[in-house]
Parts: C-alpha cells; structure tokens; sequence
C-alpha cells in the first residue's frame, strides 16, 4: 500500500480545538455562547446516531445544544412552527433538521423556512445560490470537510482535474462548486455517465459521493491520485462472525490505496470532518449574528 491516508479523524479534532477556542474568546471577551438546535423527526436508527453526536459534540466545545425529537406523524404546520420559534430565538445561531425526513414532509419547504443565516447546513436556496455565485454563503458540512483536507494535503488546488462521482445537492453539486471557486478543472458524473472508469482515471482528485459500497475499484484510478471517499455503507462482514457488519465507503479501499497517492479512510475520514464543519459553521454564524469577526 503506497497511498497517504489522510486521517479525518485527526483533523478533525484539531477543527474541533480550534472551534473550542474560538467560543471561549467568544464568552470571555462578548458574553455570546453559540447554541445549536438540532430538530429530528421520527425514529431512524442511523439519524437518531448522528444527532446524538452531533448534540455531545456541540456541549464538548463549549456551545448550547437545544435537541428537538418530534414524533413520526408530526404535523408540517407543527415542524415549520417550531422552526419558526428557533428562527426567531436569539440564543440559536444554527438550525440543522436532520433528513431524511419522514415521506409526508415535504423537504425542500421545511429547509427553506430555516432563516439562511442559521441554515449550518448550507440547504437553504439562497445559500445555494450564494454559494453558486461565489458569494459569502453557509457551506454545507461535507463538502466543506472535503475541501479542508485537499487544501491541507494539497496547499493549491488550482488546475487540479477534479471528478466528482455523485450530483446530490448535500454532497457532489456543492462538492463541485467548492472545487471549481478553487480554481480546479471539474467534471460530476453520475448514473448516466459514458464510460466511468475513463472519466476518473484523468482525475487528480477523486471525490466519490455515490452511496454504493466499494464501487470505485484501484484500476480507475491515476497513479497518484487523491481519492476523498465520502461513501458511508453497512456491509456484512461474515470474517467478524455471523451476523456482524462494518463500514465500508463508495471506494475499495485495499486496492485504491496501492495506486493513488493520498486517501482518506471510512470510517475515520470526511464523516468525522462533517461534524467537525458543523460546529464551525454554527461559531460562523454566531459571529455573524453578533458583526464579530469570523473564524478564519
Ligand atoms: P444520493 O443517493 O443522494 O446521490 C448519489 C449519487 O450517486 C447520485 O447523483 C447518483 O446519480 C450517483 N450514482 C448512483 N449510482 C451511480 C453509478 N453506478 N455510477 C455513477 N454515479 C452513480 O447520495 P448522497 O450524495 O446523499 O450520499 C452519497 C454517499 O455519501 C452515501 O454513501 C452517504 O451515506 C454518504 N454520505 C456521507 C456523509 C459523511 O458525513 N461522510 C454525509 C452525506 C452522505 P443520479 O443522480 O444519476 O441518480
């Protein structure tokens, strides 16, 4: 195996120190302590997860966390009330409404009635638009984690060719938006894409937002490439016992690590960074709320 592995996990914690800080300069120096409230609807397992670290996350680095369960069968007007109320609640810098949502919600309206300089998420379509023209916008968490670790391994981006596999609007569009305002040659694909292995095997940067466990096999891949597999998959593992499962990501791991030059892990890559982004978003959007200066 040549491959650097890039070690979210790692930098993670050095984004989470450095958020930490920032928010107690924040209560020392202004008496403003950033608060996160993250709303879940329903019951599903992996959601109920993600907002429970989210929530301990947000407590260990010093900010308030406002958790908000709801049941399954929750109303829309009773979501968007809600939303509403935390809109309008000065001690809320950042509202993230964990998705999926259940299948009587409609998505798009609720995350569009988040107020965009709360949205920590980066949803909202003004932040989308912002974010499209270039413009000071919230970044969505993922990518956002992404783009940190290529500039870290990489310093400057520009010219780079970058693929992204995957044209999801929380992960491969703003992937490719980030990538292109750092002056990168990029091209998306997806399920309709002529020819995948050809298109990536051009790529410097490989971002892999696909959802299909260990799709991207080594022989894609340029010798010396950067491979940022964001995939999360639950696969069986029968070699761990009957019955027993592990995380694997959009990438065969063994054999992409003997050919590109760097590669982040799953897990312990962009998932560990995505929160980490979250928590920086939501001291962003405090400053802001407050005309403070912003963490860099
Ligand atoms: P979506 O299902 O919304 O999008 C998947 C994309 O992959 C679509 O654009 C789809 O194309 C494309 N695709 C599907 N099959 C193929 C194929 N055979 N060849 C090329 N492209 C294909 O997924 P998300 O973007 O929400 O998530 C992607 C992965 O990232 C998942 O594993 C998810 O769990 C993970 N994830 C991880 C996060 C983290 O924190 N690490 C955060 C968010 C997601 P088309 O549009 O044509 O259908």
């Amino acid at each position: 195996m040549s491959a650097t592995v890039i070690d979210g996990k790692a930098f993670a914690a050095t984004v989470r120190e450095k958020v930490a800080a920032h928010v107690a300069r924040l209560k020392a120096d202004h008496g403003v302590t950033p608060g996160l409230a993250v709303v879940l609807v329903g019951e599903d397992p992996a959601s109920q997860v993600y907002v429970r670290s989210k929530g301990k996350m947000t407590v260990e680095v010093g900010m308030n966390s406002y958790e908000h369960k709801l049941d399954v069968d929750t109303s829309e007007a009773d979501l968007l009330a809600l939303i509403d109320r935390l809109n309008g609640d000065p001690d809320v810098h950042g509202i993230l409404v964990q998705l999926p949502l259940p299948g009587h919600l409609d998505e798009d309206l609720v995350i569009n009635a988040i107020d965009p300089a709360k949205d920590v998420d980066g949803f909202h379509i003004s932040n989308v638009g912002l974010l499209g023209t270039g413009q000071k916008s919230m970044v969505p968490c993922t990518p956002l984690g992404c783009l940190m670790m290529l500039r870290a391994h990489h310093g400057d981006l520009s010219g780079m060719d970058a693929v992204v596999i995957g044209r999801s609007k929380i992960v491969g569009k703003p992937m490719a938006q980030l990538l292109l305002g750092d002056s990168c040659t990029v091209t998306i694909a997806h399920s309709r894409t002529k020819d995948l292995p050809q298109v990536v095997r051009r790529a410097d940067i490989v971002v892999a937002a696909v959802g299909r466990p260990q799709m991207v096999p080594g022989d894609w891949i340029k010798p010396g490439a950067t491979v940022i597999d964001v995939g999360i998959n639950r696969i069986d593992a029968p070699e761990k016992g009957a019955g027993k499962t592990r995380l694997v990501g959009d990438v065969d791991y063994d054999s992409c690590a003997a050919i590109a030059g760097a590669i982040t892990p799953v897990p312990g890559g962009v998932g560990p960074m995505t929160i980490a982004c979250l928590l920086a978003n939501t001291v962003t959007a405090c400053c802001r709320a407050n005309g403070l200066a912003e963490p860099e």
